[in-house]
């Protein structure tokens, strides 16, 4: 990979860090998970709305590092629109890239590759991740709907 390369993956998680996608609460969710990661601060909420099998609506709020808040926000844009068993496997696939530092499995995630460059670090790893085990766990467990009835 070039200097220029680099320079730009780093640009793009710098611009969604700052300018996060789909941050925000659903209030209609059918499920709703919180993520947390002590060693750096992490700590964020994901709301997915599922209609027939499909991640209709994918949204997440909360604060943390830059890594963090930069793949929530490519997670959500890169989700929405997805069957549940398409995310489980992008998950998997983003599993490999960043622990594994699996590049085949870099080249079929799109824009979620800028973040390959964190499986060097291993306490970013858990930053990158967080956002996808709290997605798991709201796809695999579910919630009931968010209400204040
Ligand atoms: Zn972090």
């Amino acid at each position: 990979m070039t200097g220029d390369l680099e320079d730009l993956y780093q640009e793009v998680i710098l611009d969604h860090g700052r300018r996060p996608r789909n941050f925000r609460r659903i209030d209609n969710a059918t499920a709703v998970a919180e993520g947390l990661n002590p060693l750096c601060g992490d700590h964020y909420t994901v709301y997915l709305r599922l209609n027939g099998g499909r991640i209709e609506e994918l949204a997440f709020d909360g604060s943390g590092c830059a890594i963090s808040k930069a793949s929530a926000s490519l997670m959500t844009s890169a989700l929405k629109g997805k069957t549940v068993a398409e995310a489980e496997e992008i998950f998997r696939r983003f599993q490999s890239m960043v622990v594994e530092g699996n590049l085949e499995a870099a080249g079929e995630l799109g824009k979620l590759a800028v973040l390959k460059g964190v499986c060097a670090f291993p306490t970013r790893v858990k930053c990158a991740s967080l956002i996808w085990h709290a997605l798991h766990s709201a796809l695999v467990h579910g919630a009931a709907p968010v209400t204040t009835e």
